[in-house]
């Protein structure tokens, strides 16, 4: 393993590479220098010169962006220098994955939340004099929901009972089946049916089959899967133990993201347990059959979150999204048939299986209201959502699939957070744009309005939109598993900015509509925030904005490319007063000519 080699290589070295290194790993390894080069070069976590004494980067994504934390990280910057000189080293970072307690940062690559700037400058301060104060941990939050979350149907400890049932009985059609009356849905976003990918690598053919874990969880707002990895790590690896049993797989990876090492630890330890008890390697329970699994350390890079991507990654390739078809259900690992699935989407299996198969998930999903169309294909049970912004509780939180996005906010999260109005809600991370808290029906689709729309209905509050995937997609809104809401005082522009330079960052560059398209649009936004932008220009900005979000949608190869132009797009459509003020405060001073074509109100 290429990859895994370089990192354990970096650690020895006290975090930087030297080109002996590469030459050994090169030599090691079998492969030429110049394939070890082109993994070095690609992923960010590798470096090839000593790190500064003190490392600083702080997240600049969402919730954090919200807290202040970019114009904070300039201020710290500014203050180290002056103090430490360039041995300590002040940055930026995408999404660390602790939202609900922005703004978070990782110092020598320990995670810390901060209270405030003077609680960070101490940090540094402890770094700098080799007495690190203790970094924060993830265990004290994910602690609270053992035994709480109806997904953990073990109350005590997990003696692997749903694999246990499988070997002694093995059915994979009845399972399959189980899988399809919960209703399960793929909870890594696209939200397709479980049931259906399990059997088409059971029915793919191939020499070999592979399972993997998507525990790279990077999109910014995101951070439940964080908390299962801790809280219940025996469903995560009991359910990739019965998707390998009922596919007919021999190996499988927790593919995990490197800022997560609490949930590392515990996945490794949890193997190693189901190791002890018989239900993992070699000969399960004496029926003859094994099945390997194992953790994969990710080096970094948002893109290794996509499924193809992180196929590279594992390959010890750069991992730049395939083009599709064929799908990785045929042609995935080594080009061999691979389930791919998110945690969550494992961890809800042993519940599938122990719940009268299934049909407790058909029971427990909320009915929503009449006017927002067929429910036939909504996804039952429950499932968990990350929560952000300006709420009063910020965390993860296991609900009823359906209920409103007003009622998870409310009875869920404590309200919104000192008294403030929701402005607008990113449903998807920075995936699905911004929305505001009232939206005209005639921005929704028009297939919905048709047909569930009662007469004289103009406006959809963002309250009463039911927490379903197929609902908000048939309304034309994307609803993923981090939802960060801004509230009253958030600057909308800016916010929307944040997440298109966000894209712009982690394009991997494969694609020219995504690479260039993406900084394009980032432009249209920051010329916006900036005042550059005047009323008469607005029409021919948002054809421009609207044309390059169809080619960037239609040409990239992967979502991210397809999504890139979402956040400004949302702006355009979703916020036209904030765009008009945008457009009456131009700088007289960097643009006279401009400023001059404004009428006084
Ligand atoms: Fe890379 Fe963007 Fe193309 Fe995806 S769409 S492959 S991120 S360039």
């Amino acid at each position: 393993m290429i990859i895994t080699a370089l990192l354990q290589r970096q650690t020895q070295r006290g975090g930087y590479l030297m080109p002996a290194d590469l030459r050994a790993v090169a030599e090691e390894q079998v492969v030429p220098l110049h394939r070890v080069q082109s993994l070095v070069s690609f992923y960010p976590h590798f470096r090839t010169a000593p790190p500064p004494k003190v490392e600083v980067h702080i997240c600049r994504d969402m919730s954090c962006h919200l807290r202040g934390s970019v114009p904070m990280t300039q201020r710290i910057e500014h203050w180290a220098e002056e103090k430490y000189g360039k041995q300590v080293e002040v940055c930026g970072v995408s999404c660390l994955g602790r939202c609900d307690r922005a703004p978070a940062a990782l110092i020598n690559e320990q995670l810390y939340v901060l209270r405030d700037e003077g609680e960070l400058k101490t940090i540094i301060d402890s770094h700098w004099h080799e007495n690190p104060l203790a970094p924060d941990t993830d265990r004290a939050l994910a602690e609270l929901k053992v035994g709480k979350w109806e997904m953990d149907v073990y109350t005590g400890t997990s003696n692997y009972e749903a694999v246990r049932r499988y070997i002694n009985d093995p059915k994979p059609h009845d399972l399959l089946t189980s899988l399809e009356t919960a209703g399960l849905l793929g909870m890594g976003g696209a939200g397709g049916r479980t049931f259906k990918k399990w059997a088409e690598v059971m029915e793919a053919k191939g020499t070999d089959k592979f399972i993997v874990c998507n525990a790279d969880e990077s999109e910014p707002g995101t951070f439940k899967d964080r908390d299962i990895l801790l809280a219940t790590p025996h469903l995560v690896i009991e359910g990739m133990i019965l998707a390998g049993l009922v596919v007919g797989a021999s190996r499988g990876w927790v593919y995990m993201r490197h800022e997560y090492p609490e949930q590392i630890a515990s996945i490794t330890s949890e193997i190693a347990r189901a190791k002890q008890l018989g239900v993992l390697g070699r000969d399960m329970l004496g029926s003859g059959r094994s099945f390997e699994l194992a953790v994969f350390v990710s080096p970094g890079n948002y893109i290794c979150g996509e499924q193809t991507a992180l196929i590279e990654a594992l390959e010890n390739n750069r991992a730049e999204p395939r083009i599709r078809p064929p799908e990785l259900v045929t042609n995935g690992y080594q080009n061999q048939p691979t389930l791919l699935n998110n945690v969550e989407t494992f961890a809800w299996v042993p519940a599938v299986v122990l719940r009268s198969a299934g049909q407790w998930f058909a029971d427990q999903g909320r009915k929503v209201g009449p006017w927002v169309g067929d429910q036939s294909n909504s996804m039952k049970g429950k499932r968990l959502f990350s929560i952000s912004g300006d709420v009063a509780r910020p965390g993860v939180y296991e609900v009823p699939t359906g209920i409103p996005l007003g009622e998870l906010i409310d009875d869920f999260c404590g309200g919104m957070a000192e008294g403030k109005e929701i402005v607008a809600v990113a449903l998807s991370g920075p995936s699905g744009g911004l929305v505001p808290a009232t939206i005209p029906i005639k921005l929704l689709s028009r297939g919905f309005v048709k047909a569930c729309v009662p007469e004289g209905v103009t406006e959809f509050k963002i309250r009463e939109l039911p927490l379903d995937i197929n609902i908000s997609r048939a309304i034309g809104l994307m609803i993923g598993a981090g939802i960060v809401v801004y509230g009253t005082g958030a600057n909308v522009i800016a916010e929307a900015l944040a997440c298109s330079l966000f894209f712009s960052r982690e394009s991997c560059g494969k694609c020219v509509p995504c690479r260039i398209g993406s900084q394009k649009i980032t432009e249209i936004g920051a010329q916006l925030l900036r005042g550059e932008l005047t009323r008469s220009e607005l029409p021919v900005i948002r054809n421009i904005a609207l044309e390059l979000s169809q080619v960037m949608t239609a040409t990239s190869i992967c979502g991210l490319g397809q999504v890139a132009s979402n956040p400004i797009r949302s702006v355009l459509d979703y916020f036209p007063e904030l765009v008009e003020q945008a457009c009456r405060k131009i700088n007289p001073v960097t643009h006279p000519a401009k400023a001059a074509e404004i009428t006084p109100e």
